[in-house]
């Protein structure tokens, strides 16, 4: 398996992603929150004792955060309110990290936007 960021650089902002295939039930992942707008699961190679990656079901052209427009600010909104619910599902209460990973600078594997919820464990700042 390539590291983070060899992946990160032969990734590309295709039309359809890993992640379609999980919305659409044709891969299997460990779902831990779902509602009409938003899906959460884990992540298949954890960095951190609780890793969770929340999605917009519909993509709308949101491959990534740098391609965000007006019409999106609902959908980031309850992404970012999902991840609040999520950790608190999972018992992060002494805190998480949020991360959003963009374009290869940002080391973005997957062109369908997600929010990473990091926890369990001591973060490190800087972040590498
Ligand atoms: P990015 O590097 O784009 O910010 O994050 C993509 C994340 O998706 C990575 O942390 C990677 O481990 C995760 N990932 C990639 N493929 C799959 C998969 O098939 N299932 C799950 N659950 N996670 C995946």
């Amino acid at each position: 398996m390539a590291s983070e960021k060899e992946a990160a650089l032969v990734a590309t902002p295709s039309d359809s992603t890993i992640f379609d295939k999980i919305i659409n039930k044709e891969i299997p992942s460990t779902v831990v929150y779902e509602d009409d707008k938003v899906l959460a699961f884990k992540d298949i190679e954890p960095q951190a004792p609780v890793h969770i990656l929340l999605i917009p079901k519909v993509k709308d052209g949101l491959s990534g955060l740098s391609k965000a427009e007006e019409r999106h600010i609902d959908i980031l909104g309850r992404l970012l309110y999902a991840a609040n619910l999520v950790a608190k599902q999972e018992g992060l209460d002494d805190g998480f990290r949020i991360v959003i990973n963009d374009g290869p600078n940002g080391c973005q594997s997957v062109y369908h936007i997600h929010v990473h919820v990091l926890g369990g464990r001591q973060m490190n700042w800087p972040p590498g």
